[in-house]
């Protein structure tokens, strides 16, 4: 097996297009090691990124914030402004694994093991971000939603990486909450994931919302007609069973000793109305 660790984007993708064998990007290791030690991968080479400067920093742009898709979760959380401006996406991101995990365990990871129980995805999807691809053929912009096609299956080419996030401008009183369900108290798979994106008006009434559901789908949901149920109310009661239901009837979940089908849909929207609450507060008191 080969190893090598450049310090540009092109380079990588330049080795990775030129690979005869399996080639893999290693940011974090926390999923690539587990499968190779596992002989689940086997890959020729491996290229790690984490040298590359751009998938190491967090920086604002053009009002938003672009974040580097080897910066790990712990890195996140101690980011001086990001946790007031993304609360869900932070949160999302300290869930993954334990102390020891979240330091090296990447967003850019997250997404490309091809997971649809991933956490970070329904908050990054929720966030309305877009990653930013980079290849052999130059520079692509690609919603998040659009990036996991199924399990372990991405709409990256060869020798593409993902390079970073841009998470949008925050209008004023928008905020933003991800919320799991598993069944141990931490280091497990969601059963259940929901992400939660508002903004509200001076009044409190909801102008604008997004609905990302994990766990539930062969690929992370983008849950339009559950952001739509919202739109226009200040979240009352009404409002929640329409979210609750639309978040429901978007399911179509597998059926494991983890979580039957009926839970799945269930919890989702549980956790859909509870997430969009955590959400609304945050907008209200930002
Ligand atoms: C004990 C334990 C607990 C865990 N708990 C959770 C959990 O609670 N929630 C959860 O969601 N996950 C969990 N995971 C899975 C894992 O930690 C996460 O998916 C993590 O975010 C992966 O990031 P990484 O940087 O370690 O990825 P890596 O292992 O380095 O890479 C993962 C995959 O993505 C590819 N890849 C990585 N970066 C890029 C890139 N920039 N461009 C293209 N391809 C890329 C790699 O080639 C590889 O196929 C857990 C893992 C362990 C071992």
């Amino acid at each position: 097996m080969r190893y090598e660790a450049p310090d540009t984007v092109e380079s990588a993708t330049a080795l990775l297009a030129g690979s005869a064998g399996e080639a893999r990007v290693l940011a974090g290791g926390t999923d690539l090691l587990v499968q190779m030690r596992s002989d689940i991968v086997d890959p020729a080479l491996i290229v790690d990124i984490k040298r590359i400067a751009e998938t190491r920093q967090v920086t604002e742009e053009k009002g938003g914030w672009r974040i580097g898709a080897a910066v790990t979760g712990a890195e996140l959380k101690e980011h001086p402004r990001l946790k007031q401006v993304w609360p869900g996406v932070v949160e999302a991101a300290n869930l993954i694994g334990s102390t020891q995990i979240q330091g090296r365990a990447t967003l850019g990871g997250n997404l490309c093991n091809g997971s649809p129980a991933a956490d970070s995805v329904p908050a990054l999807i929720a966030a309305g971000a877009v990653a930013t691809l980079a290849g052999p053929k130059g520079r692509r912009d690609l919603p998040v939603e659009d990036i996991l096609l199924g399990p372990r299956k991405l709409a990256l080419t060869k020798g593409e990486i993902l390079v970073s996030f841009l998470l949008p401008p925050r209008p004023p009183r928008s905020s933003d909450a991800y919320l799991r369900f598993i069944p141990r108290t931490e280091m497990d798979i969601a059963v259940v994931g929901a992400g939660v994106n508002i903004t509200v008006n001076e009044s409190g009434t909801i102008t604008a919302a997004r609905v990302s559901l994990g766990a539930v789908a062969p690929r992370v949901l983008l849950v339009r007609e559950a952001a739509a149920a919202i739109v226009g109310s200040t979240l009352d009661r009404a409002a929640q069973d329409r979210l609750e239901a639309a978040a429901r009837a978007a399911c179509a979940p597998i059926d494991d000793k983890r979580g039957t089908v009926e839970f799945r849909v269930q919890v989702a929207g549980v956790l859909t109305r509870r997430a969009a609450l955590i959400a609304l507060d945050r907008a209200r008191t930002h």
